[in-house]
């Protein structure tokens, strides 16, 4: 016992120094403040976007404030192109350490309307199947990694549901059936898979809302009484993606100030 004295008990790391992480949907948003904060954990980040000028944005943006990343245009929605930015990523960085699935869009139609159909095939491929692309996509990188983690963006849709949404909460929904029977499959590999099921925040997606609707929801859903802001999920996914955070698999992490827990 005395050997020990002086000696720090834990022993994960809490550090992504160095790791290689690809962000989807990393332009805007929560994809954005999360390529920020891994960099700014010394990550090495490659920042994918549909919109391939706001992927070069927030590339230069943490290149300007002394990070390491790197830009590609990315529609997760076109399997061969998912295949070819991974590899390339993979041969960036030398390995893959983290991925994190995070690209999406408002998908919904009332169950009558004439386009349901049309919307819900587009929402399914875009925020369910596409996750799959690059899960099968990234994972023989994964495997060569210390600590693979794989970090899917779920909602508060995938545990709950609102109206005139179907496609985007049934995809949500999905995104932790798929989490959680991923995080079995793959325990024995030492890769985690894990949700992150963020709450409302302001980001591209809830822009078109107007501020005072926003607060007006806040006051009266919200435990925290506000809407978050995309640094605040950012840390829950860097979280699950920490080294130390080994024995954390198939959990989805509501970061939503509260509102799901809340009864009154
Ligand atoms: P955002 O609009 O700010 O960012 C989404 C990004 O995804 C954009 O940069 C967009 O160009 C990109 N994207 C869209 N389609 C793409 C495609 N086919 N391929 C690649 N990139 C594509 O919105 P956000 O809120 O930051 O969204 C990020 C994730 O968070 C989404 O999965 C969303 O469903 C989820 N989410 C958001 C909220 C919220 O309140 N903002 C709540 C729960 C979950």
């Amino acid at each position: 016992m005395t050997g020990e004295v002086g000696r720090r008990l834990s022993s994960l790391s809490r550090s992504v120094e160095g790791h290689v992480v690809l962000v989807t949907g990393a332009g805007s948003g929560i994809g954005r403040a999360t390529a920020h904060l891994f960099a700014d954990e010394g990550a090495r980040v490659a920042v994918t976007d549909l919109d391939a000028a706001s992927a070069d944005d927030v590339a230069a943006e943490v290149t300007a404030t002394g990070g390491d990343a790197r830009a590609w245009a990315l529609d997760v929605t076109d399997a061969a192109a998912v295949q070819e930015v991974v590899t390339e990523v993979a041969a960036w960085g030398g390995v893959l350490d983290v991925l994190v699935n995070n690209a999406g869009a408002a998908a919904g139609h009332p169950i009558d309307h004439d386009d349901f159909e049309e919307t819900w095939d587009l929402g399914i491929d875009l925020l369910l199947t596409s996750l799959t692309r690059t899960i099968r996509a990234a994972l023989p990188h994964l495997r060569q990694a210390a600590a693979g983690r794989i970090v899917n963006i779920s909602s508060t849709e995938g545990v709950g549901g609102s109206a005139n949404m179907a496609a985007y909460t049934a995809a949500k929904h999905g995104v932790i059936g798929l989490t959680r029977s991923l995080a079995v499959e793959l325990g024995e590999s030492g890769i985690t898979v894990n949700a992150v099921c963020p709450g409302p925040i302001h980001t591209g997606i809830t822009s078109a809302i107007p501020e005072e609707m926003k607060v007006k929801f806040a006051r009266r859903a919200v435990p925290v009484r506000r809407y978050g802001e995309p640094e605040e999920i950012a840390h829950g996914i860097l979280h699950l993606a920490l080294p130390a955070s080994s024995y954390i698999t198939g959990h989805a992490l509501l970061v939503d100030g509260g509102m799901t827990i809340k009864n009154n």
